[in-house]
């Protein structure tokens, strides 16, 4: 028997015994009546694994409601952004809002909308 070969018995014995005081444990908390140990550690165990696939799936619902894309109203430049914020357009600078699913240039504050009404004067 080689060097080799004894490792690799060694290394198989270790994982069988780490298996077995595995199943011994288990067995043992069982027989004492911590089974609820063993099912609240399972349910931990798959609240673990689901968390992250929801999360996933969560923020994909919610980028797929609030990414807007469009075009900058400055320069034409395509454009991506969140539901009501403010985000900068990176070809041309300008300052852009997205309101109504759409980019808009942000109005200064004081600034008053004004119609501009066409007044006919009859001679
Ligand atoms: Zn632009």
């Amino acid at each position: 028997m080689n060097l080799n070969q004894s490792q690799r018995i060694s290394l198989g014995i270790s994982a069988l015994r780490s298996w077995f005081t595995f199943i011994l444990i288990f067995l043992l908390l069982g027989y004492v009546g911590l089974g609820w140990l063993l099912k609240s550690l399972l349910v931990l165990f798959g609240l673990i694994l689901v968390t992250p696939i929801l999360l996933f799936v969560g923020l994909r619902w919610w980028l797929g409601r609030n990414l807007i894309q469009g075009t900058c109203p400055s320069c034409g430049n395509p454009l991506t952004g969140l539901k009501n914020t403010q985000t900068t357009c990176p070809f041309c600078g300008q300052s852009v809002a997205v309101e109504n699913a759409n980019f808009q240039r942000p109005t200064e504050p004081g600034t008053i909308d004004v119609q501009a009404v066409d007044v006919t004067t009859v001679d």
